[in-house]
């Protein structure tokens, strides 16, 4: 992008040089195994990714939501389901720890977090409670100076392998009485449940957090009792601006390997590339994906400025994921197409891109709910009669 400071080039240069000697030898058999690559979180911390959004006070590099935009779409071109724990780890559990943790909860937390010795994750979704999230109903009961925690959250990025969790409890009896607690993994009462068997995104491991009456303390209260809806709705925010640009680097791995399938692969005596439907499908993908990019890190970018606020933001954040995301999905599926036979096997990786991609279409906001919001922000009241 033609904003992008010498910083963020340098930043984009090395994640690339990262992810094509950690993440992409790697790729192919934890995909098949749905493993985890625990040891490129080690090197991401050394590299300073993990406290991206974090103050340097407190550790981190401060580099904002552009910064993580590129980390994302830079591993996500290569391995997009490391790229989706690296987010549930650093926007959703750092970044509001950072945000909202008291200095001693920062200084418990962060240091571990960002070196990459601890995993972390967010608990918000539930078996009953998904899009609409505040109709969740894990409580966080009191029990003389603290808490029992009891219920369970569901589709949890990190959950099966994470050490620290950032999760959102019911604290009273309106839907809006929602307070964060930090859980950690060994804590009496709480377990991670079962573990998903996905479609795509299979190297970032997705499970339960079970809360059988899990005794927490005042000092695990994240922020104000009752306090927590507006943070939880910003984080949010970020979140949808920061995985699109996983969605980005999907589309990017998908054009870039059928551009090269189509110089190369032969049919009717000359390459597929010289035929009009293959052009088509390449050049729309290639016009689709600049533009999302160009409304991805404008947002980005408007966040970092401070330039948009409440609903605003939130309107921004959801145009640029709902578009991201779609064009994500389409693009892999007109790669897969391009590259015929081969396209559907796992020889060559779009197929992959394309199974990665569409969890964007639902995860951190589904389609359907991120028109909601834009609807809300276009026709006011009107969009709720
Ligand atoms: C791989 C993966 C990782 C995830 N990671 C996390 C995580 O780390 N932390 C976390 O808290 N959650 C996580 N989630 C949960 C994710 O955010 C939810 O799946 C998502 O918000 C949708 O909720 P749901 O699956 O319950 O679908 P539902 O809300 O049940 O929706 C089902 C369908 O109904 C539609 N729908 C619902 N309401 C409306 C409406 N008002 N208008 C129109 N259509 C509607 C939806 O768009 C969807 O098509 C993850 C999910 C996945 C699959």
């Amino acid at each position: 992008m033609w904003f992008f400071s010498e910083e963020q080039k340098m930043l984009q240069e090395s994640v690339r040089a990262f992810a094509k000697s950690e993440l992409l030898p790697k790729i192919e058999k934890l995909d098949e195994e749905e493993g985890f690559n625990r040891e490129s979180f080690k090197k991401m911390g050394e590299l300073g990714l993990l406290g991206i959004t974090v103050p340097e006070e407190f550790g981190g590099t401060a580099m904002g939501a552009v910064a993580a935009t590129i980390a994302m779409e830079e591993m996500g071109a290569i391995d997009a389901s490391t790229t989706l724990s690296y987010l549930a780890h650093t926007i959703l559990c750092v970044n509001q720890i950072s945000n909202n943790g008291s200095t001693e909860q920062k200084n418990k937390y962060l240091p571990k977090l960002m070196s990459g010795e601890h995993i972390g994750g967010m608990g918000m979704s539930e078996p009953g409670a998904g899009s609409d999230a505040l109709g969740m109903t894990t409580k966080a009961e009191k029990k003389g100076s603290g808490y029992t925690l009891t219920g369970t959250k569901t589709w949890i990025t990190n959950g099966p392998i994470g050490d620290v969790f950032y999760v959102y409890a019911k604290t009273g009896s309106d839907k809006r009485n929602l307070s964060t607690f930090m859980v950690e993994r060994g804590m009496e009462g709480f377990s991670t449940g079962k573990k998903f068997k996905k479609m795509g995104m299979r190297a970032s491991p997705t499970g339960e957090l079970v809360f059988e009456g899990c005794e927490l303390s005042e000092a695990h209260r994240v922020g104000p009792e009752n306090g927590s809806v507006k943070a939880m709705m910003k984080n949010l925010d970020i979140e949808r601006i920061t995985i699109s640009g996983i969605s980005l680097g999907c589309a990017r791995g998908a054009i870039e390997c059928a551009t090269q399938y189509a110089k190369e692969r032969k049919q009717f005596g000359k390459p597929i590339g010289a035929f009009q439907q293959i052009q088509e499908r390449l050049t729309e993908a290639s016009a689709w994906y600049e533009a999302c990019r160009a409304l991805t890190y404008n947002s980005a970018k408007m966040w970092d400025e401070g330039l948009m606020v409440g609903r605003e933001a939130s309107m921004m954040a959801a145009k640029a994921k709902l578009q991201s995301a779609q064009m994500a999905t389409q693009v892999a599926l007109d790669a897969i197409q391009i590259l015929g036979g081969y396209g559907y096997t796992r020889e060559f990786p779009v197929e992959r891109f394309m199974r990665d991609a569409k969890l964007m279409e639902i995860g951190a906001g589904t389609n359907e709910i991120l028109r909601v919001i834009i609807a809300r922000h276009m026709l006011g009241e009107v969009a709720d009669l």
